[in-house]
């Protein structure tokens, strides 16, 4: 890890990022949708939001413009929009709307996985069909699978096709499970801040490797 780090900071000072690129960083779920929920009692809105965070952090560090489609605890839907069901159309409405009114967008949707077996683990990156998401989602492979040798790491698939957000943007996007929470292991390891900070880290480099091998 700390080869890694020296490598990509050299790296960071001597090549620059693509000019242009607004990453569009999404945590996923906010209330009221908690998401799922760890075996430590956190939900997986919580997790998201502070995985965001440090890669909002992150992506400053390197000069990368970046933008988050939810800033507070809250789910990003209309006044207008009372029942649970109409707060979740919403929500994902206005974070596609985001996508559509930011300029040469890259969006990353936070998620951590569930199973009804506690057994089920790994890390896993999902593709959008849109053009660029397959090569971003390589890149963030690769940089996952070197660096994190003891997780399991699931193979790039394509988004189901139920996951609105993937099927509607246009722009390279993916989407990323850090995690189960519904096993003992990785909710333990993803209550650490430590480890959080470790993965939001290491999809700065993926983001960081695809903009600035885009060509
Ligand atoms: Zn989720």
């Amino acid at each position: 890890m700390r080869k890694l780090f020296i490598f990509l900071l050299l790296f960071f000072l001597f090549a620059p990022a693509a000019a242009g690129t607004t990453v569009i960083i999404d945590p996923g779920h906010g209330s009221p949708d908690g998401g799922t929920v760890g075996l430590s009692g956190i939900p997986e809105k919580d997790y998201t939001m502070a995985i965001a965070r440090d890669l909002d952090a992150f992506l400053g560090f390197m000069g990368i413009p970046r933008v988050l489609t939810r800033e507070t605890d809250s789910g990003v839907y209309d006044g207008d929009a009372l029942t649970i069901r109409q707060k979740k159309v919403s929500d994902l409405q206005n974070r596609l709307k985001l996508s559509l009114e930011t300029e040469d967008p890259v969006f990353l949707s936070i998620h951590m996985n569930a199973s009804p077996v506690s057994s089920a683990a790994g890390f896993q990156i999902f593709y959008a069909p849109s053009e660029g998401s397959y090569a971003l989602g390589e890149k963030m492979n690769a940089v996952f699978s070197s660096s994190l040798p003891r997780t399991r790491i699931r193979p790039l698939s394509p988004a189901p096709k139920a996951v609105f957000l993937m099927r509607k943007l246009s722009c390279p996007a993916l989407l990323m499970e850090y995690g189960y929470l519904s096993n003992p292991g990785e909710s333990a390891k993803l209550d650490r801040a430590s480890y959080r900070k470790k993965l939001a880290f290491l999809t700065a480099c993926g983001l960081y490797t695809y903009l600035t091998n885009e060509g």
